[in-house]
């Protein structure tokens, strides 16, 4: 809540600014429209970053006030005086909190600052205001609490926009009145994130992966950020899930109340606000048709991954739960290319122990029997940091102590970590894989801390594969510089290019504004692409790409064509990537390739790989 110098006229001000242009026919007037008119609130489409594809039509869910959900628009006629007497009954007791809170405040610290809650007070006492929330009650028949969303969000959106910036600030005010009368309205129920008991999609200003990671996504149907960026691990959690997401719209969510009508298109990265029939009719369409392609697809489940001139395509899956093995094996998944392990911590109410980590993986590897199930070891630190941190706060977080460079600094955890792996070993097909290796120093230590953990365990009698293939990531510039190097010391490579596009670009992965630069089909990034694949054949040990850029069914063609012949990627994605394999050959692939190779920006190249698409499988392009 923000101080005010007094209980001036700041309020008196914005009301009548709200007053002076009714949102919903441009005229003035002192409360909201006629019958009819206001329930034409215009159709607004926002543009973000479409990260996780699919289309979703859902309630909004705004969780930038607490998580509350408004539970329905609209009451029977013949409800409405209730629904007046519990609006009453709310500004009563938020007025008797104000109040409280004002005294006790005046007491402790004097007159200005109970001001701020006179403020609240003459705001809520507000005759017009109530005119305005029982007209929507009684007019509209909208439920109280959505009256009050509405109206309320209408009064902050003014706020926000005023260029004076002590005034704009007071929207905070507004919403925390908002989220008081809600409290009220709706017994004090608040739903997180973990257990909604309805369908939504989720509005919020930003969601950190840990709370992604904690979504019940049996109801959460969509989500919606107005920060993040493409590359951030919440994009990466919503494929995951396999529900349409969309990031970095900007603000908006003044423009949107609980319970608002809301299509997400995570094709196309757009978010359509109060939709109109006809384009509500076109995106369930779209539904229609994104169903039956899945359906199409889903034929393919036990065929290989072979392109038409033979050649046979490895599609590994990446993972961060062990629930979602289902999907991979729905998908054919030929094994576990990245289990991101750092979920465990990011989900964690404790700190795991070696079992926890044990039983993860015993779970993923028991399901894939004798498929190869690559552990990465934990990727923690920059925006993966959860509840247990293991650094102090950084400056930059992504060039600090992040994935391998935090488990070599706290040897107990990796040693924990790397414990359960040998353990795991035992039980199937298990490889070891570091990430953001940036050293030759830093891999030999790695080896050296894994190489002693598996002498223990056999000293303490405890069985373990006779010998566990270790791989690194290559997601660091300087790890492509000494590739010739790195390569002699591992048995395979993997290539991240999430991190190499952010760390070859110094492009922020999780940061919106750059999102134009973020783009793994730089040609910068396709030369330390094409620089690793090269030195991964020449030592002839196998190289995967991990990174999101293999799930893009246009990005497999230049992969292909570059040599690439193994792709893990999101489990959602398998059937798009495995249909492209099956519809190509390799010289077709190698033209296309070469021509990228030649071209000199990302947008260029991302043009031409999405023409060469559309020609090989329209289908796929929506
Ligand atoms: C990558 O960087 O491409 C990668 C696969 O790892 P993560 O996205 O977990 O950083
Ligand atoms: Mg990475």
């Amino acid at each position: 809540m923000g101080l005010l110098p007094a209980a001036g006229n700041w309020l008196g001000k914005v009301v009548d600014l709200v007053r002076a242009n009714c949102a919903h026919c441009d005229r003035s007037h002192r409360t909201v429209c006629p019958p009819g008119q206001a329930d034409k609130t215009a159709m607004q489409i926002l543009q973000g970053i479409a990260v996780s594809p699919g289309i979703a039509i859902g309630e909004a869910l705004v969780v930038d006030n607490e998580g509350f959900r408004i539970p329905s628009r609209f009451v029977l006629r013949d409800a409405v005086e209730d629904e007046l007497k519990r609006l009453d009954l709310a500004i009563e007791a938020v007025a008797g909190e104000i109040r409280h809170n004002r005294d006790t405040v005046t007491q402790q610290l004097g007159d200005q600052y109970g001001a701020i809650f006179s403020a609240h007070l003459q705001m809520l006492r507000d005759p017009m205001l109530h005119d305005e929330l029982e007209s929507l009650i009684r007019q509209q028949h909208h439920s109280a609490e959505y009256a009050v969303s509405r109206t309320l969000r209408r009064y902050a959106k003014v706020f926000q926009q005023l260029d004076n910036v002590y005034l704009a600030e007071r929207a905070h005010d507004v919403f925390d009145l908002e989220s008081s009368l809600l409290a009220n309205l709706l017994g004090r129920r608040r739903e997180s994130l973990a257990d909604l008991e309805a369908p939504a999609i989720v509005l919020a200003h930003n969601l950190t992966p840990n709370e992604t990671a904690r979504m019940n996504r049996d109801f959460v149907l969509s989500f919606v950020t107005e920060a993040g960026g493409p590359g951030s691990h919440t994009a990466i959690i919503a494929k995951a899930l396999e529900i349409p997401a969309v990031v970095g719209t900007g603000i908006f969510l003044a423009d949107v109340s609980g319970g608002d009508l809301v299509i997400v298109d995570g094709d196309h990265g757009q978010v359509i606000l109060h939709p109109d029939q006809e384009t509500l009719d076109r995106y369930k369409q779209e539904i229609d048709d994104h169903r039956s392609l899945a359906q199409r697809l889903a034929g393919l489940k036990d065929q290989p991954a072979e392109t038409i001139d033979g050649t046979r395509i490895e599609l590994l899956a990446n993972i961060e739960f062990p629930h979602e093995m289902q999907a991979c094996l729905d998908r054919g998944a030929e094994g576990i290319g990245l289990y991101r392990t750092e979920f465990l911590y990011l989900g964690a109410e404790s700190e795991p122990t070696e079992e926890d980590h044990f039983q993860a993986y015993a779970e993923v590897i028991r399901a894939m029997g004798q498929l190869p199930v690559v552990i990465r070891t934990v990727d923690l630190g920059a925006d993966k940091m959860g509840q247990f941190p293991h650094t102090e706060e950084e400056h930059n977080p992504f060039l600090g102590v992040r994935s391998i460079r935090l488990s070599l600094r706290n040897l107990d955890l990796f040693r924990i970590q790397l414990r359960a792996i040998a353990r795991a070993s035992a039980l199937g097909q298990v490889k070891v894989m570091f990430p953001l290796i940036s050293t030759l120093d830093e891999l030999r230590q790695a080896k050296m801390v894994l190489a002693d953990t598996v002498e223990d365990i056999r000293d303490e009698g405890i069985e373990c594969a006779d010998s566990i293939p270790i791989g690194m990531m290559v997601e660091v510039p300087s790890a492509v510089i000494m590739i010739d190097k790195l390569v002699q010391e591992v048995d395979f490579l993997s290539i991240g290019t999430n991190d190499l596009t952010q760390y070859a670009l110094a492009v922020d992965r999780t940061n919106k504004d750059m999102a134009s630069l973020y783009r793994a089909s730089d040609p910068a990034v396709l030369r330390l692409i094409d620089a690793t694949l090269r030195a991964a054949r020449a030592a002839g040990v196998t190289a995967t790409v991990c990174g999101e850029m293999s799930s893009n069914p246009a990005h497999t063609l230049l992969l292909l064509g570059l040599g690439l012949r193994s792709m893990s990627i999101a489990p959602g994605a398998l059937p798009e990537i495995k249909q492209i394999c099956r519809t190509v050959s390799i010289g077709q692939c190698e033209s296309i390739a070469e021509r990228a190779m030649e071209m000199d920006s990302a947008r260029e190249i991302d043009a031409y790989l999405q023409e060469q698409l559309r020609k090989v499988a329209p289908e796929l392009v929506f």
